[in-house]
């Protein structure tokens, strides 16, 4: 067997690492129970604000 290419990029670059939370940390409720649809968009919300205060 030839040797593998290092495809997996960790933490590489401008994005950040994906949360896996087990809890939402907007609801403070069990990510794996109930629906965090409102949860997420309220995270989006405030992301967006955030990036335009602090405009980088
Ligand atoms: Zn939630």
């Amino acid at each position: 067997m030839t040797a593998l290419r290092r495809t997996v990029r960790l933490n590489s670059g401008p994005m950040r690492p994906l949360d896996l939370q087990t809890v939402c940390d907007q609801c403070n409720k069990s990510r794996a129970h109930g629906n965090h649809t409102k949860c997420s968009k309220l995270r989006q919300a405030q992301e967006a604000e955030r990036r335009a205060r602090e405009k980088v």
